[in-house]
């Protein structure tokens, strides 16, 4: 699997939608295209992502009206994401390390495409587990990931894998 890249996988062009729509219209536009997730866009390049957890949880379970919720409200923001060119897994180690199933891909600050836990499995059933058991004792490098640092808590859009957490370039710099 480390011969396989992202790209070659994901779904290209994922469906985006505006902010300021509201959880039924999502819910409708979920529904009709047979996806599990929505990409939601915000000003300039910065993206969330809604999806049916997000919407049995945080509206259904909660007894809000999906009519009068807003996606923003409910959408997970900021989005981890990876770049097209990380291998298969070097994103399971993602999905795994943030318990997330789907993951945002991103080009020069673009969202080209998106990946499922669901594709790795497809390509090979064994990934995920595996990835499991073995994370904690490898140590890979692994950079084109964004998301939150480890250790400061900082959205930093180029994170730095190392030893099973993930550092901003200024956290990794004082690790040794
Ligand atoms: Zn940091």
């Amino acid at each position: 699997m480390k011969e396989i890249k992202v790209e070659e996988v994901m779904t290209r062009n994922p469906i985006i939608i505006e902010k300021g729509l509201n959880i039924k219209d999502a819910a409708d536009l979920m529904r009709r295209e047979r996806i599990g997730s929505l990409i939601v866009r915000l000003t300039g390049n910065e993206y969330g992502i809604i999806t049916e957890r997000d919407i049995i949880y945080k509206v259904v379970a909660e007894g809000l009206d999906p009519v009068l919720t807003k996606v923003e409200s409910v959408m997970t923001y900021p989005i981890i994401s990876i770049s097209p060119n990380l291998n298969l897994e070097d994103a399971a180690n993602i999905m795994w390390k943030h318990r997330i199933r789907r993951l945002p891909v991103i080009s020069n600050g673009i969202i080209i495409g998106i990946l499922t836990e669901n594709d790795i499995i497809r390509l090979s059933p064994g990934l995920i587990e595996v990835t499991r058991e073995v994370f904690e004792q490898t140590q890979p490098l692994v950079s084109g990931v964004r998301g939150y640092c480890d250790k400061c808590r900082k959205y930093d859009e180029n994170l730095i894998y190392k030893a099973g957490k993930y550092y901003c370039q200024e956290c990794f710099l004082k690790l040794e």
